[in-house]
């Protein structure tokens, strides 16, 4: 397993470090109210790993489920005890070669963005994911 690809990142202040191991089970961007709020851009771009493929150093802070640097602020990444989903953006390497194969709560994406091109849209979370809001997700597509 010594050719499995092994990503590094860190906090902003270089107080948290991460490593995620092989390729990641899926790749998202999410225009949701948590997400939006969460890392105060308008949408969040993650990929999620298996939680053992996920190693970090440093202290975090959390928040739920989400940790963060409680020196610089930075998010470290959403954990639970099947999965560690890590925004892209505090990978270490840029621009990585993780491209978005989903896009969710599109009707919350800002107009002047466009629809991420060959991504699945949902108007909410995944179908089959426990949502919140209790709304019926289903694809766009699938809509009309
Ligand atoms: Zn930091
Ligand atoms: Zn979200």
């Amino acid at each position: 397993m010594s050719d499995t690809i092994r990503r590094t990142g860190s906090c902003l202040c270089g107080g948290v470090h991460f490593v995620v191991s092989g390729q990641p089970l899926r790749i998202g961007l999410c225009h949701c109210k948590d997400c939006r709020k969460a890392g105060g851009s308008v949408f969040s771009a993650y990929a999620v790993w298996p939680r053992e493929a996920f190693e970090a150093s440093g202290i975090v802070s959390s928040y739920g489920n989400r940790s963060f640097c409680p020196t610089c602020g930075s998010r470290a990444a959403w954990l639970d005890d099947d999965e560690a989903e890590v925004a892209i953006g505090s990978l270490d390497v840029a621009p990585t070669d993780l491209v978005p194969q989903y896009e969710l709560w599109v009707g919350r994406r800002e107009n002047w963005l466009h629809s991420f091109p060959e991504a699945e849209q949902f108007e909410h979370d995944r179908p089959g994911l426990p949502n919140a809001d209790a709304v019926e997700p289903r694809p766009l597509s699938d809509v009309g």
